[in-house]
């Protein structure tokens, strides 16, 4: 109920939630207050406040996609996240806005209306899993799950100063979780500090076979890696994220925090990560390619928005459906793709970029072979203004820099706080290697 009441008195201002799943929060806790009277004991998460990013996937309850072709959806089954969420007794506060179907970086891109930063309301809360970010910023959920394909649960934690990691590829089930670009996207947790992330981590990350893409791995003891220290750690500093483009104060704190690592007793070694400078231009032929592939099952037919308007044939409801229901952004987006896929183009622009980037994931192997993970900035820079970035979506490209590596090569990415700029929280990223969840989280804790 104290949740409810914080979201009255800030979300007006903040705007980070699309729905609010009150009625059912407020009869799950009372359900728990009753299990507890009984004397019954509780798992460690019961009765937790969590919010949901808008694609992921909640029986019973509208889940939108920040688009209005999902405007009305009502799914009718849990994404495996939710359910370990719910098996949990943890308890849905509701449902975040993000940048339509998650392409953006900004979460100016939702087709419904913007999330504002809870540090400066002029400016953005980065995105695509700006709702998220700032709803756990604001006090207006304990904990909260976003996805991130290029970025977008590290890159809104940032902005918002607070901690964000996206998991291996392959750790946490991408069942029920509406696609973007299947072959990059990966839910995790976004929460205050390393501790809460690690137990959230816990709740998610299990083997899950109705996504194929889900590996087998054991899931190791996240909180109790917490509980070793940062001695001896290598931590590997590239020349590629701390050059051109990144700006004084960022570069600025990534120093600081190399000295904090070294005074932790780690040890700090310069890697090379040559192709990072092909990383942009590959990602956006792949992300847009899946994501074209995938929303062609927007058709009007089979769910989701349907043309009102008059039709003579199949391809005119098509047309017309998708055309009011897409926003510029995936409209842009889908043609990349269909473009980069088309016959006669599909050699010299899928296939290199797929060529590019296993020239990408080799660059994080033989990096790893001599540092346990890789310390860059998360973003550019701070929070931006809203609308400063709108006009030219070059640029806002830019803004995922330092993140769309981690997605293609399939490792573990953790933003943490590490200072501000201008009353703004900069976040720091450590990337590991494949299942290195347990080493970002050992480093993020000691250095918080
Ligand atoms: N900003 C990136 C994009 O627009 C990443 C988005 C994401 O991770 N979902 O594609």
């Amino acid at each position: 109920a104290d949740f409810f009441r914080r979201i009255e008195a800030v979300d007006p201002k903040v705007r980070a939630y699309v729905t609010l799943n009150e009625a059912e929060a407020m009869a799950q806790a009372e359900q728990l207050d009753r299990r507890l009277a009984k004397g019954e004991k509780l798992p460690p998460l019961a009765g937790i406040p969590i919010a949901v990013k808008d694609n992921i996937s909640t029986a019973g309850l509208r889940t939108t996609c920040s688009s209005k072709m999902l405007e009305n959806y009502i799914p009718a089954y849990d994404a495996m996240v939710i359910e370990r969420l719910k098996a949990a007794g943890m308890i849905i506060v509701g449902k975040t806005n993000l940048d339509e179907f998650a392409m953006g970086s900004s979460t100016e891109n939702s087709a419904l209306f913007v999330t504002r930063n809870p540090w400066d309301l002029e400016a953005v809360p980065g995105g695509s899993s700006g709702g998220s970010a700032a709803a756990v910023r604001a006090g207006e959920a304990a904990l909260a799950l976003g996805s991130d394909t290029g970025g977008s649960i590290r890159q809104p934690a940032a902005y918002c100063g607070v901690v964000g990691l996206k998991p291996t590829y392959g750790r946490v089930s991408r069942y029920g979780l509406i696609a973007f670009a299947s072959s990059l996207d990966q839910i995790g947790p976004i929460t205050r500090d390393v501790t809460d992330c690690a137990l959230l981590l816990q709740a998610i990350a299990q083997y899950d076979k109705r996504d194929s893409t889900c590996i087998d791995q054991p899931v190791p003891d996240y909180l109790q890696a917490l509980k070793q220290d940062v001695k001896g750690l290598r931590i590997g500093l590239a020349q590629e994220y701390l050059g051109e483009g990144i700006s004084a104060p960022v570069q600025q704190a990534v120093n600081d925090a190399v000295r904090v690592f070294r005074d932790l007793g780690a040890e700090v070694v310069d890697v090379s990560l040559p192709y990072t400078q092909y990383a942009l231009a590959t990602y956006y032929i792949i992300a847009p390619a899946e994501a074209s592939s995938n929303l062609a099952r927007y058709d009007g037919v089979r769910y989701g928005h349907r043309t009102a308007e008059e039709v003579s044939d199949s391809v005119a409801l098509f047309m017309k459906t998708r055309k009011e229901g897409f926003g510029p952004e995936v409209k842009r987006r889908i043609m990349i793709g269909t473009y980069a896929l088309s016959s006669g183009y599909y050699d010299a622009y899928y296939l290199k970029a797929q060529q590019v980037r296993t020239l990408i994931r080799e660059d994080f192997n033989r990096a790893f072979q001599s540092c346990d993970l890789i310390l860059t900035p998360t973003a550019p820079s701070v929070a931006f203004k809203i609308g400063s970035k709108t006009k030219d979506p070059l640029e806002m490209y830019l803004e995922d820099i330092c993140t769309i590596t981690c997605n293609m090569a399939g490792i573990p990415g953790l933003s943490l706080p590490g200072g501000f700029d201008q009353g703004k929280p900069i976040g720091l990223q450590l990337l590991g290697p494949a299942f290195g969840e347990a080493t970002l989280l050992r480093a993020a804790y000691g250095f918080e």
